[in-house]
């Protein structure tokens, strides 16, 4: 573990040069923007994130920088079906390459697949971590499959008796089938 490297500070280069790895998991309190996503930040899974720093063509007169990123946690969310709460895994694993600066990054960004940043010698790894997890926190977050039975304790009565209402006519059509 690279102990010289501070995460909110990270000299990009020679994290990249020396092929450094850094690597943490922290409460979500400490992701100000990723809690405000959710009602009960203390339900959340921890967010573990875990970075290299790698340095390509090193001979070459400009080498490239790049920084390989993963990063997850599970956020307590409310699906937008059931109402229900629903721990919604977010998962990221991104690479990105550093040029000169925003102009470079920006000039190169259309013939680039990667993602391109300017270098810095203060970058802050953990708003990175933050900016790409909050990317793939969902609009409209739901359980793949709610759980079963979907209740409304506050309208359970009259949820049941609509229940009640729509078996009804199959009921009727099962008296009126042959051989019943
Ligand atoms: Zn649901």
């Amino acid at each position: 573990m690279a102990k010289d490297f501070d995460p909110h500070r990270l000299d990009v280069r020679r994290f990249a040069e020396q092929g450094e790895e850094l690597e943490a998991s922290a409460g979500l309190q400490s992701f100000r923007r990723l809690a405000a996503e959710t009602q009960r930040p203390g339900d959340a899974t921890p967010v573990h994130w875990h970075a290299r720093g790698e340095l390509l063509n090193p001979g070459h007169v400009h080498p490239e920088v790049w920084v390989h990123l993963d990063a997850g946690t599970s956020l307590p969310l409310v699906c937008q079906r059931c109402l229900h709460p629903v721990d919604v895994p977010l998962n990221v694993e991104r690479s990105f390459r550093f040029v000169a600066d925003e102009e470079t990054a920006a000039a190169e960004d259309d013939e680039a697949e990667e993602d391109l940043l300017a270098l810095s010698r203060s970058f802050d790894l953990v708003e990175l971590v933050e900016d790409e997890l909050l990317m793939e926190v969902p609009v409209a977050p739901m359980h793949q499959v709610c759980p079963e039975p979907v209740k409304m304790s506050a309208t359970d009565a009259a949820f049941e008796a609509a229940e009640a209402q729509r078996e009804h006519p199959f009921a009727v059509l099962s008296r009126l089938k042959p051989g019943k």
